[in-house]
């Protein structure tokens, strides 16, 4: 079985404690790797690591921090197959997911902090009688990045690359769940000519190593990303303490399919791959499937032809759309949110049950496709984020409906819309209350733009500069040229 190991000071090491947590590949239902189940005190082992070497770091010129940062992209990208392989194992996600976004999307994040690295600057404000205002961008000094289980290395190079990139030293956290491609990627660090010490990846349980990482005095700020409750326990600990967050939480995510569409391959396409894309395990999937009325028996067709044509099956096979779910614990998580669907009134037009994959995935977790139709917009189907392959149907008459329901969850993450009309896709984006709106597409994504949520889908803006202004400290110099 493969051991993995935490990466402390440039070095593996083993947790100090000793134990270990099991690592399984869902598509299996198998155990195959463990790693470390760590504690307070590797945290505190991996700060001091890190503390020693910011100096050296926060000094090192960008040009050389973003070479270590490029090195560091081409070192997995020679890996590619290597890492989407783990990836896919680690998650369930299907291989060919991983080989074509996962992976490419990690290694486009190194690269383009990279570059961000040598871009940013601060601003200079002179005022009208001669003096001049200059602001100087420092690095925060050691930072705390905690990622979820659903994109693992995508998310976690997305934390962890601006972080470096603006000078900081790191203690990082990945997913327990799905730690295998950072412990690869940790075997990479010192290779790419990072010191040692300034980038340290601490694996273990959220309790344990994730809140040890949050309270910890020396680390001055925390990125995260995960579920909205674990967000509010990180900005619970972190207010008292006076702590930087950039938290990026769930979300309920209406698409909205408007009369006027064109119905047409591309469309439709994308349409269904906004619901069910790694399984529907994505924060921006569209789960609420809004339809204008005059459209809505015949897109109602067109969608359900569509969705019982995608495969479910292993994870390896090229034909497989969707693979198996993340674990145990999130299957029956989501086979729960099913019964409930049905228990509220729900129909269920496609799906709603467990799929059973012959061969080595017969003790896999894999959940069909579903799509259900007939909830009430206020049903907890319609309100919670289930973070499953399930769709909820929602017909609708008028723009101002299509608001009310859209805006009517507690979540803000990513809206998408579907029209032609150019007058309402303005008036509509400018009222939807979400950190991000598509208009006739769907994660298409500029890594310049800012990225998060508003109201319960998170706090502060990541991607671009906004990242880079979150792990760095603005400090202004005034100076007059009274003297
Ligand atoms: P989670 O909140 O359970 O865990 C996320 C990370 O936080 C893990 O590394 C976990 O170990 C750690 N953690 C757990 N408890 C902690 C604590 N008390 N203190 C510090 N760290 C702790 O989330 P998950 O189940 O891994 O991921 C799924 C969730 O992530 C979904 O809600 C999804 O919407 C959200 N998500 C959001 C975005 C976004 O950009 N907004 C992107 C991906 C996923």
């Amino acid at each position: 079985m493969l051991t993995l190991s935490n990466l402390i000071n440039g070095e593996p090491r083993a947790p100090r404690g000793g134990r270990y947590l099991e690592v399984t590949d869902p598509a299996t239902g198998q155990a195959y790797a463990q790693c470390p189940d760590s504690s307070a005190e590797d945290v505190a082992d991996a700060v001091d690591a890190a503390a020693h070497a910011l100096l050296r770091w926060s000094t090192t010129p960008a040009d050389a921090r973003a070479r270590c940062l490029s090195r560091l992209a081409d070192l997995i990208e020679a890996r590619i197959d290597e890492f989407a392989a783990a990836e896919s194992r680690d998650s369930g996600k299907p291989l060919a997911l991983a080989r074509s976004l996962d992976i490419p999307r990690a290694i486009a994040n190194l690269r383009f902090f990279a570059a961000a690295a040598t871009q940013f600057a601060g601003e200079a404000h002179a005022m009208e009688h001669g003096a001049i205002n200059y602001t100087l961008r420092l690095p925060l000094g050691v930072v705390g990045c905690i990622s979820p289980w659903n994109l693992p290395l995508y998310l976690f190079t997305w934390k962890i690359a601006p972080a470096l990139a603006a000078g900081n030293a790191v203690v990082a956290k990945p997913s327990e769940v799905t730690p295998h491609t950072a412990w690869l990627l940790g075997t990479l660090v010192q290779e790419a000519g990072f010191p040692d010490g300034i980038f340290n990846i601490v694996h273990g349980s959220g309790p344990a190593v994730g809140e040890a990482i949050v309270v910890h005095d020396a680390v001055k700020a925390i990125s995260f990303t995960g579920s909205t409750r674990t967000g509010i326990a990180i900005a619970s600990a972190a207010a008292p303490r006076l702590k930087k967050v950039s938290l990026e939480l769930g979300g309920k995510n209406p698409a909205i399919v408007f009369d006027d569409v064109e119905l047409n391959d591309k469309t439709m396409a994308t349409i269904v791959r906004s619901g069910f894309a790694n399984q529907g395990e994505i924060c921006l999937c569209g789960s609420r499937l809004l339809v204008q009325r005059g459209i809505y028996e015949r897109f109602r067709a067109a969608y359900l032809e569509r969705v019982r044509a995608l495969r479910v099956g292993d994870p390896l096979e090229a034909s497989s759309d969707l693979g198996a779910l993340v674990s145990k614990p999130h299957f029956d998580k989501v086979m729960d949110c099913i019964a409930r669907a049905r228990a509220e009134g729900g129909t269920v037009l496609v799906g709603g049950e467990q799929v059973h994959v012959d061969g080595r995935c017969a003790d896999g977790w894999f959940v069909a496709p579903t799509v259900i139709e007939g909830l009430p917009v206020d049903s907890a189907t319609n309100q919670d984020e289930i973070f499953g392959p399930v769709v909820t149907l929602i017909p609708f008459d008028t723009e101002d409906e299509a608001l009310a329901i859209a805006n009517g969850t507690p979540y803000g993450l990513a809206a998408s819309l579907w029209t032609h009309d150019i007058s309402r896709a303005h008036r509509m984006a400018a009222k939807l209350d979400f950190g991000i709106v598509w208009i006739n597409c769907w994660m298409l994504r500029d890594l310049r733009t800012p990225f998060g949520g508003s109201k319960q889908s998170g706090v502060g803006r990541e991607g671009g500069f906004d990242a880079m202004r979150f792990f760095t400290e603005a400090r202004n110099v005034c100076i007059d040229h009274g003297l």
